[in-house]
């Protein structure tokens, strides 16, 4: 089950309202938004395959999933991309060459706290001869799947589902 709030951080008071995107306490005014937070998903596209990475933590453990992760504050998307590939994968890109393609809402329960997220999604190929170095806590292993043979049911998260579908449907 979801946990909630039940009191307000500022006065402590139980007379709050919390609907998972907006608390406020009927107290003190305060008023508090837990807003969409933005993520980046990386497609990276190897001749007629894309790298899939099988993930080691809740949520969606052991089903595929796209490098990314959530924008830290004062950060570009593209920067998100660049930064979560190099510590998810070890592998360096230029901010120049991910590829906006486009965007998805995503739920994203952690640790039974559920956050609404905007997933947006970038492509890039491949660097030739790169080597990769995976992020173990956070990744089981990648696995480079055909075009012909993604099956969209094994990806994880629904946003990462419709955007491959997305890819696969105008990218061959
Ligand atoms: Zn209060």
């Amino acid at each position: 089950m979801s946990k909630s709030f039940h009191y307000c951080p500022n006065c402590s008071s139980q007379n709050i309202e919390f609907n998972f995107r907006k608390l406020s306490c009927k107290d003190c005014e305060m008023v508090y938004y837990q807003n969409v937070a933005t993520a980046t998903a990386v497609i990276l596209r190897r001749k007629d395959e894309i790298l899939f990475t099988v993930r080691n933590k809740e949520p969606q453990k052991g089903k595929l999933d796209l490098p990314g992760g959530f924008t830290d504050p004062n950060e570009t998307a593209e920067q998100t991309c660049q930064r979560e590939l190099k510590e998810e994968l070890n592998l360096e890109l230029n901010v120049s060459e991910f590829k906006y393609l486009m965007s998805q809402p995503n739920d994203y329960e952690y640790k039974t706290i559920p956050y609404k997220t905007c997933d947006l999604i970038f492509e890039s190929n491949f660097p030739e001869n790169a080597e990769l170095k995976l992020e173990l806590e956070e990744i089981v292993e990648v696995k480079w799947i055909k075009l012909s043979e993604i099956k969209l049911e094994e990806i994880g998260f629904e946003s990462l589902r419709n955007a491959v579908s997305f890819y696969l449907e105008n990218h061959n």
